[in-house]
């Protein structure tokens, strides 16, 4: 099963690809998160994606084209993926409907993840981000047991650059021109679902749960 989760930033769609992909034993892949691990490991594709992600710009298509097509050749992949901020544009989308198509397979279906950017603002601002091992926290709606300190592994707590208040308006900007256009594109195709994302996230996981 090939999955797209789709919507802007904040919301949520990274929490619950992780829940859903590991539900049915596939892997989550996120690009946002790959390109973070490049950046720590201070290769050459961190490199170029680290002045596109701290603007709040979008990685030119072919550098995250490149990094999918290698990451859906390994064994892992076989059965299926859940893809988290891929694709993010439409020429994103058409690259990836030709690498599946060349191997038979196709994408499922791509879930929207609908709220307003009022609610995205407040979330991004807010959020916190474990150094370490990535896991995300809110100041006031997931708070760490331990103030800046990673629950699951001790890390310290930070913000990213990308959910500083003006790279977030800046982030919006660019998924309403960039990436919503693919609402058409996967809604043409009858492919795609609509979730609230707006609700608690125990409402949201038994919604996608239930399009899925
Ligand atoms: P995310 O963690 O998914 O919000 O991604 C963080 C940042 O990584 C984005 O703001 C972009 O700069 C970059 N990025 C992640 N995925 C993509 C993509 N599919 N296309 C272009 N840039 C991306």
């Amino acid at each position: 099963m090939i999955l797209i989760f789709l919507g802007p930033p904040g919301s949520g769609k990274g929490t619950q690809a992780k829940r859903v992909a590991q539900k049915r034993g596939l892997p989550q892949l996120s690009t946002g998160d790959m390109f973070r691990a490049a950046i720590t490991a201070g290769t050459p594709i961190g490199l170029k994606a680290k002045g596109f992600m701290d603007q709040g710009a979008l990685v030119p298509d072919e550098v995250v084209v490149g990094v999918i097509a290698d990451r859906i050749k390994n064994p892992d992949c076989a059965s299926g993926f859940v893809l988290d901020g891929f694709p993010r544009t439409i020429p994103q989308a058409e690259s990836l409907d030709k690498m599946l198509t060349s191997s038979g397979k196709s994408v499922q279906g791509a879930i929207l993840f609908d709220i307003a950017d009022s609610e995205l603002e407040a979330r991004l601002s807010g959020r916190r981000t474990c150094s370490k091992c990535s896991a995300m926290y809110h100041i006031s709606s997931m708070k760490p047991k331990k103030d800046g300190i990673c629950d699951q592994c001790g890390g310290t707590l930070i913000q990213r650059d990308d959910d500083k208040i003006e790279v977030i308006q800046k982030r919006l900007k660019v998924y309403h021109a960039q990436t919503s256009p693919l609402v058409e594109y996967y809604k043409s195709q009858g492919k795609l679902k609509t979730i609230n994302a707006a609700l608690a996230p125990e409402k949201v996981e038994s919604d996608l749960l239930k399009a899925i």
